[in-house]
């Protein structure tokens, strides 16, 4: 038996979530737990948005549209219209009306008192999802960006309407020093056999989960092995803009300063195993220096097929 629990963000996430089913289904195993990001979550025209927990709760369900690469697919805009015309809203940040029936879903539950964790159970049982989703955290702990000029905004600003185009100095969750992990978070770390970092973006994805206290302790406590999927592929993220975040920390944009980003287990980090892609090959070396053993593995998520082979890959890892 192979119990895996999958750290996750939005689209990365939710691609690398796909394979890591497939692949357990083939394998026979229990169905892997995903803990998610909700650092990105927000407040809009009065309903609660969970971006990355819809991108991997419409992706599982095979609703996700695949061609815009977010949201519902074959949804339409007509609420988000009249919203503009009230003046509403984020002109630059569309609600499709199939995606705003999900937070108002969510937001009621909200309203009604259940926690994050009840009502991402709920949105759970809608389709057979083939994982067990749980968020970081009940607590609310939205990104924000700190500018070099020393103003903020929230994460989805800076993200959506300004294209990370402005340059970041921090990264903060208001709030997260005092959040707890989510309720069975925890006891599926300490009881896993594999944990997988998924590709996601390493700082505003992967970053809060791990800045939840309590989680970073578990992985370092866990006799399940750790093993990261590198985002980097040659010198360069895919598909996304996770090379300015990283840049703001400090860490380059190469497989190997992720990997070093992230630490060993055995030098006070979190990881056991590092993905690179082949493109990347050469560094395996000095990745295996730094006390993380090395593999090298084809990282290209084309289609669920790709993402089930390299999620075998990072199983048997
Ligand atoms: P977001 O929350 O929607 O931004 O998505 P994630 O944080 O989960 O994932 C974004 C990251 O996924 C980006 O930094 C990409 O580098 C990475 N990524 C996207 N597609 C692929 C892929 O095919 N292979 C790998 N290895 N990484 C990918
Ligand atoms: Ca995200």
């Amino acid at each position: 038996m192979t119990r895996v629990v999958v750290l996750a963000g939005g689209v990365g996430g939710s691609r690398f979530t796909l394979g890591v089913r497939a692949a357990l289904a083939r394998a026979g195993a229990p169905e892997a737990t995903v803990v998610v990001n909700t650092g990105d979550d927000l407040w809009l025209s009065g309903v609660r948005l969970q971006p990355d927990i819809d991108s991997v709760l419409y992706a599982l369900a095979g609703q996700n549209d695949t061609e815009r690469g977010w949201g519902r697919a074959g949804d339409t805009e007509r609420v988000n219209e009249e919203l503009q015309a009230w003046g509403a809203g984020w002109p630059w940040f569309t609600l499709g009306d199939l995606d705003l029936g999900t937070h108002l879903a969510r937001t009621g539950w909200l309203r009604d008192g259940l926690s994050v964790t009840e009502v991402v159970d709920r949105l759970s049982r809608r389709w057979p999802l083939g994982v067990r989703m749980l968020p970081m955290t009940d607590a609310e702990v939205d990104t924000h960006i700190v500018l070099t000029d020393g103003s903020r905004m929230h994460f989805q600003e800076w993200w959506t309407r300004h294209r990370a185009t402005l340059a970041p100095s921090a990264f903060l969750n208001p709030g997260i020093e005092a959040a707890v992990p989510a309720s069975g978070v925890l006891e599926a770390i300490a009881e896993a056999d594999v944990v997988l970092l998924a590709p996601s973006n390493p700082v505003v994805s992967i970053g809060p989960i791990l800045a939840v206290p309590g989680i970073r302790e578990a992985l370092r406590g866990t006799s399940a092995r750790v093993v990261g999927v590198s985002p980097v592929i040659g010198g360069k993220v895919v598909r996304g803009m996770a090379d300015v975040c990283l840049a703001a920390i400090g860490v380059a944009t190469s497989a190997e300063a992720v990997a070093a980003h992230y630490g060993a287990r055995s030098d006070g980090g979190v990881l056991d195993v590092w993905l690179l892609a082949e493109e990347d090959a050469e560094a395996a070396a000095s990745v295996d220096a730094l006390g993380i053993r090395a593999v090298v593995a084809p990282l290209w998520m084309t289609d669920v097929e790709a993402s089930a082979a390299l999620a075998a890959a990072a199983l048997r890892a």
